[in-house]
C-alpha cells in the first residue's frame, strides 16, 4: 500500500487555473498539492499554444502561453517551495494521472494516481480543463510497452537520444519543434540521424517552424518518410522498425533506435466522469457563488466547470479559483471567519508570501 500524504487541499490539474488556485489557497493559509498528467505545468497554454500570444490577461498586455504558465508558477512559488537539496517541489506531482477518488467518513478525500501516490485532503479542487491531456498515439498495438517509444521531449529523453537514429512522427508544431530542438543540439549530444515521418508531404505547423524544417530537409540534415505506419517490428521490448505504407501503396520498413511520437495532445475526461459529480455535457456543474460541485468539499474551477453564463476564459478561471478558495477556507474553518485582506497592506499576507512590507 503506497504511503499516504495528508494536506489541506489537492488541486487536480496544473493548468493556469490550477496554478492560480494554489496561490489563492496559500494566501488563505491552506497548503495544497498539485497533480498533472503532463510532464510540465501550464495545461493548455503549454500543451496547445506555448508560443502563441495572449492579449486579454488583465495587466499583462501580451504574453505567450508558456510565459503565462511561468508567471503563474512564479507567483505561486511561495506556496510551492523548492527543496534546497533536490531542487524539486514536493507538492508538485507531474506525469501522474489522478485515477481514483474516495470520500472518507470524516469528510476528507483520498486521491490516488496511476503512479501509486496517495494524498488525503480536506478539500479537493478539480481544475482539470477538458480532461487529462494524453498524447495522440500511432494506434499500433505492437508499440504498447516498448521501452524506446516516447511522447514528450524532456531533458532525460533528449539525453538518451545521443548517437541514435530517431524517427519523429507528426506534422504539426510539436513534431517540428522536436526536429528543430534535436537538430540544434551540440554535435556530441545530437542523434546520429533524425527522420521525420508524416502521412503526407505537407505539414500543419506554424509557417516559421515549417520553413526551418524544410531547410533542414533540403540540406539533408533531416530525412523525411511520407506514409502511414501500419505495423512495428519489436525485439526484446524495443521497436526496431516501423512498416510504413507509402502514397504509392508500397510498404517499406523504416529502421530506428528511438520513436518519438509528437502528434499532439487530446484531452480525456477519463476517471473524472466516474467520481459521482453532477455533470452537464462533460462539465462539472457548480454553484456560481462558491464553485462547489454537487459533492460538498469538492470544487471545480476553470474550463472543467459549468454554470449559467460560463465563459471558458483565463480571467473567468482566475475569478472562480479565488472565490472557491474563500469558500473552502470558510467551510474548513467555520469558527474563524476570513476577513478580506489586501496583499498590498496585510502583514499576515506578507508573511505568507515571504515578502517584507514595502517590497
Ligand atoms: C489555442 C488556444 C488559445 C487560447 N487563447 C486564450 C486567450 O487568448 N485568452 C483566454 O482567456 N483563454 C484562451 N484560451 C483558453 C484557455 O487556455 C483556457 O481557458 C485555460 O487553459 C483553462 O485553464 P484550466 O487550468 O482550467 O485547464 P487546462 O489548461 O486545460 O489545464 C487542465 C490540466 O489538468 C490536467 N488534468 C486533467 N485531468 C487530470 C487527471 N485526472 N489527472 C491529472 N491531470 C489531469 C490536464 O492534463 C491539464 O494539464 C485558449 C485556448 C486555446 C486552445
Amino acid at each position: 500500500m503506497p504511503l499516504m500524504v495528508d494536506t489541506d487541499a489537492v488541486v487536480i490539474g496544473a493548468g493556469p487555473v490550477g496554478l492560480f488556485q494554489v496561490f489563492q489557497l496559500g494566501l488563505l493559509g491552506l497548503k495544497a498539492h498539485l497533480i498533472d498528467v503532463l510532464p510540465e505545468v501550464g495545461g493548455q497554454c503549454v500543451a496547445l499554444y506555448p508560443d502563441k500570444p495572449i492579449y486579454d490577461v488583465p495587466g499583462v498586455p501580451l504574453c505567450t502561453g508558456r510565459d503565462l504558465a511561468q508567471l503563474l508558477l512564479t507567483q505561486a512559488r511561495p506556496f510551492l517551495p523548492l527543496d534546497p537539496v533536490s531542487g524539486g517541489c514536493e507538492q508538485i506531482h507531474l506525469g501522474q494521472l489522478v485515477s481514483q477518488l474516495q470520500a472518507e467518513a470524516d469528510g476528507r478525500f483520498v486521491v490516488e494516481t496511476d503512479q501509486g501516490l496517495r494524498l488525503r485532503a480536506r478539500a479537493l479542487f478539480v481544475a482539470a480543463g477538458a480532461g487529462a491531456f494524453v498524447p495522440r498515439t500511432l494506434n499500433l498495438p505492437a508499440l504498447e510497452g516498448a521501452v524506446n517509444v516516447s511522447y514528450h521531449l524532456d531533458d532525460a529523453t533528449v539525453a538518451s537520444l545521443s548517437g541514435q537514429h530517431v524517427v519523429i512522427s507528426g506534422g504539426g508544431d510539436e513534431a517540428m519543434g522536436a526536429v528543430l530542438a534535436l537538430a540544434a543540439l551540440p554535435a556530441d549530444r545530437r542523434p546520429q540521424a533524425v527522420t521525420l515521418l508524416h502521412r503526407r508531404d505537407q505539414f500543419q505547423a506554424e509557417p516559421a517552424l515549417d520553413a526551418q524544417v524544410r531547410s533542414l530537409l533540403a540540406s539533408q540534415q533531416v530525412g523525411l518518410v511520407v506514409g502511414m505506419p501500419t505495423d512495428a517490428a519489436v525485439q526484446d521490448g524495443r521497436v526496431t522498425a516501423l512498416s510504413v505504407l507509402g502514397p504509392d501503396s508500397v510498404a517499406r520498413d523504416v529502421p530506428l533506435d528511438h520513436l518519438l511520437v509528437r502528434q499532439g495532445m487530446s484531452p480525456k475526461l477519463g476517471p473524472l466522469s466516474q467520481w459521482g459529480l453532477d455533470l452537464e455535457r462533460k462539465q462539472v456543474s457548480v454553484s456560481a457563488a462558491t464553485f462547489e460541485s454537487s459533492t460538498r468539499g469538492i470544487y471545480a474551477v476553470g474550463d472543467i466547470n459549468t454554470y449559467p453564463g460560463k465563459k471558458r476564459l483565463l480571467l473567468c478561471g482566475f475569478h472562480e479559483a479565488t472565490l472557491a478558495a474563500h469558500a473552502a477556507a470558510a467551510a474548513l474553518n467555520p469558527e474563524s471567519p476570513q476577513h478580506l485582506l489586501y496583499t498590498t497592506t496585510s502583514p499576515l499576507l506578507h508573511q505568507r508570501l515571504g515578502v517584507h512590507q514595502g517590497h
